[in-house]
């Protein structure tokens, strides 16, 4: 399958925040785990690929189609689970999907029906299929979201962020399903939690104030900061004088009392112990280091 290449795409909003800097990244098939703070610019990405907003300067392909521009073409390949979707509360998961389905120009009552039955069983919501939606739990919710996303079959997924606000059982539910789906199409998962693309992606990318930090392998990443990070039980009080000394990367507390890692090349003593390094290390290693000695670092 084509792979979708992003190549120097920005955007500026009207208010002068500019969300997109320069973006550039290469996404093959599988899960690709887009990563980055509150604000990074995720969700303006997303919505520039899922044809719903312009870019102002650079190109997005998926093999021959020029996604700035064949929108239908795109939009013929793509499913989208934006953040926040409506659902019509009273009406049933089977009422909904049978509609949209019809909607997408599956016009044959027969394959209709066989389509949506497969999905419904596909996202583990067979059984709840004459439930009202408004009743239906966030996980339920997200599964149904994707169900109807799986609709067209595309060949291009994008899920942006869809684990915020589910139980760890159906956060492994979704986790489940989404890595099925990576199995047949370009998976894009939008996220802030690291955690998501720990378990999921096999390629990912580091964004933050709209460019991108790292791309990458996550266990690739991790293996890049091995050996470098270092931890320390310290005292409320001296945390700050900590941060001004040493590159912080994470802040936990046990017991009351913080835990911190730190980066660095050398054993830096002072009672610091080196301990494996996690994405979680690796992530704010490239949040909080300087951005013009790390932009765009390929792993
Ligand atoms: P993320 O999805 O990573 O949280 P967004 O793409 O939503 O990031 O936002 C990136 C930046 O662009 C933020 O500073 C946000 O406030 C701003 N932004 C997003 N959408 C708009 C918009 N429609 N108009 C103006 N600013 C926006």
């Amino acid at each position: 399958m084509d792979s979708l290449v992003i190549t120097d795409l920005s955007k500026t909003y009207g208010n002068g925040v500019k969300a997109l800097n320069g973006i550039s990244l290469k996404i093959s098939k599988g899960m690709f785990g887009l990563l980055g703070p509150n604000g990074a610019g995720k969700s303006s990405l997303m919505r520039t690929i899922a044809t719903l907003q312009e870019a102002d300067q650079g190109t997005i392909t998926l093999g021959n189609i020029n996604v700035l521009q064949q929108k239908d073409e795109v939009r013929r390949l793509l499913g989208y689970l934006p953040q926040e979707f409506g659902l019509y509360p009273k009406t049933s998961a089977e009422v909904l999907l049978n509609h949209l389905a019809y909607l997408k120009g599956i016009s044959n009552r027969k394959q209709r029906k066989e389509i949506v039955e497969a999905l419904l069983h596909k996202t583990n919501l067979y059984e709840h299929r004459n439930k009202k939606l408004g009743g239906y739990s966030g996980g339920m919710k997200q599964r149904f979201g994707i169900a109807q996303a799986l609709l067209a079959n595309p060949q291009l997924i994008i899920v942006d962020e869809p684990t915020a606000g589910l139980d760890p059982a159906e956060r492994n539910r979704f986790y489940n399903l989404l890595s099925e789906l990576g199995e047949d199409a370009i998976v894009i998962l939008s996220t802030h939690i690291v955690d998501d693309v720990k378990e999921l992606c096999t390629d990912m990318a580091i964004i933050n104030r709209g460019e991108v930090l790292l791309k990458g392998n996550p266990l690739k990443a991790i293996a890049s900061l091995e050996g470098k990070v270092y931890q320390k039980t310290i005292e409320k009080q001296e945390l700050e004088n900590y941060k001004k000394t040493y590159t912080v990367i994470a802040e936990k507390f046990l017991l009351g009392k913080p835990i911190i890692h730190i980066v660095s090349d050398t054993d830096p003593h002072n009672g610091f112990v080196p301990v494996p390094t996690d994405l979680e290390d690796v992530y704010f290693s490239y949040i909080f280091s300087n951005p013009t000695t790390s932009k765009g670092q390929l792993l």
